[in-house]
């Protein structure tokens, strides 16, 4: 297809003389000032008209006077076949009436006889320009047709404003695509079809690059005439006249709906769950990245809540995995009905669990509050369609940046905080407190491993002795618990006793402790050492145990130690519960010739009257008060009364945790004389306690 204008071949020109001689001198100057036209001749009208129908000149040049048909006549004629051509009468001025005849009929132009060349070229000029500039027009006309033609039939939406925005034309594609006709579209503005989708910003981005005099590119979401929304890929680039003003907009739209609805598809999939559509948890850290970003740029605080239904297997279990699934979607809703300040996300961590996003927040109470609010909205029932059910959740919150300053961290503090709320019962929330590291975690892994571990041998036993200070002899050795856990290493016995005693693991262990502290000492006397007492400790729970007294005869018999090498060291909490059997037990025991010391005495409330019921031997003043001795009066006081209460009752009274000289001093000025602490020994391992026994021979 040519679209291009441009002239096809020259103007051809008939000339109709019957003169000869003029006829030959005017062919010659045409030849000669107009190469390019192309001539045929006619002697006279009758000839010429019949050239002129076959031929179709665009000029036509004509003597008046001629024999059978005079030009004026055949120039009518000519006329009335077509209004464009050119016509140059040659005339002799004499002839006024033909003169006029020639103006009627639409002449073009008139050159007098005798011939004036001059006159005859310009008018050949003028003639050629008006040929030239129509036949430009009529192709440029064909052209532009065409033009209009591939937008009329373009497949792509098209749309062109003016300045202002309003709207000029569209094509048949646009109408089909946006449900608005040309007449509804022109004089309008694109305004309407917005869909309140696209962001402000976006606008603003494409107005500034177009009104750069640069082409826009992107992807919009607009409104059809029926309220439907579509994806379009569009172009806007500005038009500009000759002098690089801009004078309109142009816009191309592709609908692209059908992609990004795949592409929407494909990232749901990614990014949501699909049961209760809310974020999965690629999506949720995601966008706690982002707003961690943006809370430390603006230095706000941000939430976790980390939330877990309470008994939720139990429904699985009973009513089936569909009432579970329909339970999950409500639960979710009303979560999310809880949740509605802007930037605050509630996401789907899989399972049960459930994670909520409080982008800004001004104090941490905040996240309290909005805890709150999710357990007493979780009072009402969740109807679902043939079940009413009841279910509370726990609550874990963590802070940013008090908990930690990535996304992974305070999911997990959360996470770790629900269990704690967990353990405090149903419907519960807690703050991440930062020893829950330990608490938590460190127990679960200790707790699955404790079970194991005395079947695995992993127990030992350090030493570490009493002395008399008087003598500077060692007097005992207590015996304390070590478990030497595979992966933790040397675990201290607050970390494994309390868990221990819980899990009533403390029996089988304290019946281990008893008997190795027993044979240890035994075999050390049979060495030959100088003897000393073994301190074993005891906790209430196996104090309690009916059969303590066989069971510590029963150790001493095995082991063949006389009882009076033995020592049972009892917390001093346990004096206040008055109970009959263990006071029971302890006198069998002591009857037997066994030690019986009150542990961390002074350290909590002491009971005197009760305390001379019972059968013991000595007081071990506690840590807390021996560290403040040579520092604090009031300890100093307290332990000196303890000391003479002490004696009052004919009891032996041991100092624990003595870790300085001036501990000692002061002990010793308040006729203290048994210590143990730092000071003289840590802990050993038998074979390093061993060492000191060599010494004491
Ligand atoms: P406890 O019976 O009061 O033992 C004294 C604790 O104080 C020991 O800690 C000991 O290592 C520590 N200690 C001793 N001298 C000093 C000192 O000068 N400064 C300081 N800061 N600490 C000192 P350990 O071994 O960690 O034992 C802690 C507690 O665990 C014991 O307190 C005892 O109640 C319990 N325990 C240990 N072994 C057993 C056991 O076999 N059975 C039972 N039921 N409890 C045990
Ligand atoms: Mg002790
Ligand atoms: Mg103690």
């Amino acid at each position: 297809m040519r679209l291009c204008a441009g002239e096809t071949e020259g103007p051809r020109i008939l000339y109709v003389e019957d003169d000869d001689v003029t006829r030959k001198m005017i062919m010659l100057m045409i030849g000669a000032r107009f190469p390019s036209l192309a001539v045929t001749v006619a002697a006279n009208g009758e000839q010429g008209l019949e050239l002129f129908r076959s031929w179709r000149p665009e000029i036509v040049l004509t003597d008046v006077r001629m024999p059978v048909m005079d030009g004026i006549r055949m120039a009518r004629e000519i006329r009335k076949l077509s209004r464009e051509t050119r016509i140059i009468v040659i005339t002799a001025d004499s002839d006024i009436n033909r003169l006029l005849e020639a103006i009627d009929i639409g002449v073009n132009h008139y050159v007098l006889k005798p011939i004036n060349k001059v006159k005859l070229v310009a008018a050949l000029e003028e003639c050629l320009n008006v040929i030239r500039q129509e036949r430009q027009v009529r192709e440029q006309g064909e052209f532009i047709r065409k033009l209009s033609r591939v937008v009329e039939q373009s497949p792509v939406a098209i749309m062109i404003t003016d300045t202002a925005g309003l709207i000029e034309y569209v094509n048949p594609r646009f109408t089909r695509l946006t449900g608005w006709s040309m007449e509804e579209a022109v004089g309008g503005t694109p305004r309407k079809l917005k869909s309140g989708e696209t962001t402000p910003e976006k606008y603003r981005q494409l107005w500034e690059t177009i009104g750069r005099g640069e082409e826009w590119r992107g992807e919009l979401r607009n409104r059809n005439r029926n309220g439907e929304l579509f994806w379009v890929s569009a172009t806007v680039s500005p038009i500009t006249d000759g002098e690089g003003r801009i004078t309109h907009f142009i816009s191309f739209q592709e609908e692209i709906t059908e992609r990004k609805e795949a592409e929407e598809t494909i990232r749901r999939m990614a990014y949501f769950d699909s049961l209760t559509g809310l974020p999965n948890r690629f999506l949720f850290r995601e966008l706690l990245q982002k707003a961690l970003a943006q809370a430390q740029r603006h230095r706000h605080l941000l939430g976790v809540l980390f939330l877990d239904l309470d008994r939720f297997k139990n429904i699985n279990d009973t009513l089936g995995h569909s009432v579970g699934d329909q339970l999950l979607q409500a639960v979710a809703q009303r979560l999310k009905g809880c949740c509605r300040r802007e930037g605050e996300t509630v996401a789907r961590c899989g399972g049960d669990e459930f994670v909520i996003l409080l982008p800004e927040l001004d104090d941490v109470q905040e996240t309290a509050r909005v805890a709150r609010n999710i357990i007493d909205a979780f009072v009402v029932p969740f109807v679902l369609p043939d079940h009413q059910l009841f279910i509370s959740t726990c609550i874990g919150i963590s802070i940013f940046p008090d908990d930690g300053g990535d996304a992974e961290t305070l999911i997990k503090k959360a996470d770790m905080a629900m269990y704690r709320a967990k353990e405090e019962g149903k419907g519960m929330y807690h703050l991440y407190i930062p020893s829950m590291d330990n608490r938590a975690f460190e127990r679960m892994a200790l707790e699955n491993g404790l079970r194991l571990a005395l079947e695995r041998e992993e127990f030992i036993l350090y030493y570490q002795p009493k002395v008399n200070i008087k003598s500077g002899r060692i007097i005992s050795v207590e015996a304390l618990a070590r478990w030497l856990h595979p992966d933790y290493g040397l675990v201290p016995p607050p970390q494994f006793i309390p868990l221990a005693e819980e899990t009533g693991l403390i029996l089988p262990l304290g019946e281990w402790v008893l008997r190795t502290a027993c044979a240890q000492n035994k075999s050390w006397q049979a060495a030959g050492y100088s003897p000393v007492r073994v301190a074993v400790n005891f906790s209430l729970r196996q104090l309690r145990q009916l059969s303590l007294a066989e069971l510590v005869e029963r150790a001493l018999h095995d082991s063949g130690l006389a009882p009076c090498w033995l020592e049972l060291e009892i917390k001093e909490n346990i004096m206040l519960q008055d109970e009959e059997v263990t006071i029971a037990a302890l006198r069998r025991l002591r009857k037997l010739g066994v030690h019986i010391a009150v542990d961390d005495f002074g350290t909590g409330c002491v009971n005197i009257n009760h305390l001379r019921k019972l059968p013991i031997d000595t007081l071990k003043i506690g840590q807390s008060l021996i560290r403040a001795v040579d520092s604090n009066h009031d300890e100093e006081v307290i332990t000196e009364g303890l000391i003479r209460m002490a004696r009052g009752l004919h009891m032996h009274v041991t100092a624990e945790g003595v870790e300085t000289e001036g501990q000692q001093e002061m002990l010793k000025s308040l006729d203290c004389e048994e210590m143990q602490g730092y000071l003289f020994s840590r802990p050993l391992p038998p074979e390093e306690l061993e060492k000191l026994l060599e010494k004491e021979r």
